[in-house]
């Protein structure tokens, strides 16, 4: 067992991120320690790495990144009995504080107290990661390397997708960034009918074609809203699942909700949005429904059930590695639109 490791960090409170050698964390008798064997660069580690407002506000250097991954279990304190050493894992990254309010009320997700590791506390761009006990996820070895290490966002999309009736309903995403694509499977892998994805950038509507949604649309060039009314029979569709954090496609996707329908938002605005409430939510006796994290731990469960079952295709997503020292590569392409996952290798490229 080394005494250091390598890890990509926030070093100072500016631009970029740096690879630096740091000691192996120490585990108390709760806590895992892992071998990250994969992880997954986040929307939310570009705004880090380019440091915007937000992260000036919640990033606190020296600080290593990194919230989505799978690894091998190395070793656990003394009072842990849900995994062992050796043992494939993944984690939920927003560890709550059990004693507040909505934990009181099995509310987990939405903790007034949440702490995510990768982003308030070292995280799993490094070689090795400790996690609390309560937070470890143990994976089906059946389940491949590269779905292990896209678990938070891929809940991210499996909460938003169920967080209402999806079987037989048309659905409507806005926005194709990781999860917006994620949730298109997710949707049709539920029974959903007609899935309706809207987006501006070429590559990602590409992407969108391959994930399985029937009709992708460019707003920016077409009457998307007119379209999709077209579309339903006049209706508007069931189900919109909102992506993108942009206000004209969450304006768009109000329009061509139905009357009754569900509109679950993911996406972060960053400015207020002005919303037509009177026609698009009461007129319409709309359901909106906020969508943070994942549920702790209902949401898990039912991803891992559709993993294992073979049933949720994420293929086109991948393709793309670099080991943890090519780090600025990759993020490079992710600004630059790349619209699938990168996988980071902290210890070599394998499997
Ligand atoms: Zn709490």
């Amino acid at each position: 067992m080394p005494a250091t490791m390598r890890a990509l960090r926030k070093t100072q409170p500016a631009k970029g991120l740096a690879i630096a050698s740091v000691g192996v964390p120490a585990i108390g008798p709760t806590d895992v320690l892992v071998r990250v064997r994969a992880a997954s660069i986040c929307g939310t580690d570009l705004h880090i790495y380019g440091w915007d407002r937000w992260s000036q506000g919640r990033i606190k250097p020296p600080v290593t990144l990194g919230h989505e991954f799978c690894g091998t279990v190395e070793r656990t304190g003394e009072e842990v009995t849900a995994v062992k050493a050796g043992d494939f894992v993944s984690a939920e990254m927003h560890v709550n504080c059990g004693h507040c309010h909505q934990c009181r009320l099995g509310e987990a997700h939405i903790c007034q107290n949440v702490r995510i590791i990768g982003i308030d506390q070292d995280g799993a761009f490094a070689e090795f990661v400790k996690i609390p006990a309560s937070n470890i996820i143990k994976l089906d070895p059946s389940i491949p390397e590269r779905y292990g290490a896209i678990l938070d966002p891929l809940g991210n999309a499996v909460h938003t997708v169920l967080a209402g009736p999806i079987a037989g309903q048309t659905v409507l995403v806005t926005g194709c960034g990781p999860i917006g694509l994620m949730s298109i499977v997710v949707a049709k892998a539920c029974g959903s009918s007609t899935v309706f994805a809207t987006e501006t950038s070429e590559q990602r509507r590409a992407m969108a074609k391959k994930m399985g949604a029937d009709a992708v649309l460019n707003p920016a060039s077409e009457d998307a809203v007119r379209k999709i009314l077209v579309e339903t029979g006049g209706t508007g569709v069931d189900v919109l699942l909102e992506m993108s954090g942009n206000p004209t496609a969450i304006q768009q996707g109000f329009k061509a909700l139905r009357a009754g329908g569900r509109a679950s938002l993911l996406g972060i605005p960053t400015e207020n949005v002005p919303l037509d409430l009177v026609n698009d939510v009461i007129f319409k006796g709309a359901t909106v429904q906020g969508i943070y994290g994942r549920r702790m731990y209902e949401t898990w469960v039912k991803m891992l059930a559709l993993l294992k079952a073979g049933r949720l295709n994420l293929e086109p997503l991948f393709g793309e590695r670099e080991p943890l020292e090519k780090f600025e590569d990759a993020f490079a392409k992710l600004q630059g639109g790349l619209p699938g996952k990168i996988l980071l290798y902290p210890d070599g490229i394998s499997g």
